[in-house]
């Protein structure tokens, strides 16, 4: 939501007037000075929506602020060129709608454009939530990351890096909504204080590694030498669902410079739609934006999430922390969710990201069953990844 400033005006005023935590009005305008603020400027306020209404007989400032539980200069601030003494009936003045409803409805499948949708959605109505275009997919998509906080740790969680695991993204964004709701009305999640995260944390996270594979299980093939190419992977085969790679045929979670060889040796030679480690590692642009990624933000920890087996791996070769058996214990407590130290599985993101770094990586994997998992297991998925997500920010 949008106002203008007024003679007197401050950012600590407004942050009583909209009961909204002054640092995220703050981070919400960040070009703004705020000891400097000028007359007819142009403040966010995140959390809000507007709407209009339509004077009727009868009607005052106090008398529809007061309905609203707004007070009666928040309508004044939102309607600078409405004189409160002459109101006319028809007349139609911006009434601030503070937003304690979800705009993202994880539950439903979760392509490109509807992430897109939700990116946007988000980022208007929080525009304390920082959006950075971190690559290009395949075919040319963003390849999108967004930072929530300001603390020097960073915790990053990324989703779909498999395109028929598309439900993780859902997952992620549905918290994020949640984790966001909680910020600026001032609530809990599952009775955790959430606000000291975010002067604590910055949450990293990537909601969708691999949009073109996505929309490909989803949608069906697109028009075009990708779509044909695909196809072909598919050997003619226009069920897609199975889909788990990117569109060029590459499994991108088998594509990190750790233990790569083990798995090209066993692993299909060509690009098929799942399970192909390319011909060399990192040699597609979703999986070099990820490792760019992290050497970029140096990650305190990294939570991967996919489908489907309701358990987390956490070590790789030894050379994981300690710190990430505590971690993941505490992961376990929250969700149900089986630790799993070691598997013969090599070349995925938490690996590499393990393997260089050495903090603590997990692979989460939601749900149980066969993927692409059945939406009506969402719901379950998503109260068991809460406790994971909320332990990610104070572990
Ligand atoms: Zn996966």
């Amino acid at each position: 939501m949008n106002i203008q400033v007024r003679s007197g005006d401050t950012l600590w005023y407004y942050s009583n007037l909209f009961n909204i935590p002054l640092q995220l009005i703050l981070d919400s305008n960040p070009q703004v000075d705020p000891s400097g603020l000028m007359i007819g400027q142009t403040i966010n306020i995140p959390g809000y929506q507007t709407t209009t209404y339509t004077i009727q007989q009868g009607d005052t400032f106090w008398k529809i602020a007061s309905q609203r539980r707004l007070s009666v200069d928040a309508l004044a601030l939102l309607n600078p060129n409405v004189n409160p003494r002459q109101l006319q009936i028809g007349q139609t003045i911006r009434i601030p709608v503070r937003v304690t409803y979800r705009v993202v409805d994880g539950n439903q499948p979760y392509d490109y454009q509807l992430l897109l949708r939700d990116l946007n959605d988000l980022t208007e109505i929080y525009p304390f939530v920082r959006a950075e275009t971190i690559g290009k997919s395949v075919m040319g998509k963003d390849l999108t990351e967004l930072q929530i906080g300001r603390g020097n740790k960073i915790v990053h969680w990324n989703g779909a890096f498999h395109a028929n695991e598309w439900i993780t993204t859902a997952v992620i964004m549905q918290f994020l909504n949640d984790y966001l709701l909680a910020l600026t009305n001032k609530e809990t999640i599952r009775g955790l204080d959430v606000s000291p995260y975010y002067d604590q944390v910055t949450v990293s996270i990537v909601p969708m590694v691999d949009p073109d594979g996505v929309d490909l299980s989803l949608n069906g093939p697109p028009q075009g030498r990708f779509g044909e190419e695909a196809l072909r992977f598919n050997n003619g085969n226009t069920d897609f669902s199975g889909w788990k790679a990117n569109i060029r045929g590459v499994d991108l979670n088998n594509q990190y410079p750790a233990k790569w060889d083990v798995e090209a040796a066993r692993k299909p030679k060509e690009p098929a739609p799942r399970d192909f480690p390319g011909y060399q590692p990192l040699t597609e642009p979703e999986a070099v934006a990820m490792a760019e990624l992290a050497g970029k933000r140096q990650f305190e920890k990294m939570l991967a999430f996919h489908t489907q087996g309701e358990v987390i791996y956490w070590g790789y070769e030894g050379l994981e922390p300690p710190r990430a058996f505590t971690i993941v214990q505490e992961f376990q407590r929250v969700s149900g969710y089986e630790p799993i130290r070691y598997v013969d599985s090599y070349a995925g993101y938490k690996d590499w990201f393990v393997k260089v770094y050495r903090r603590p990586g997990f692979t989460v994997e939601l749900g149980q069953g066969v993927n692409p998992l059945p939406l009506s297991q969402f719901d379950e998925i998503y109260q068991e990844t809460l406790g994971i997500f909320l332990a990610s920010l104070y572990m």
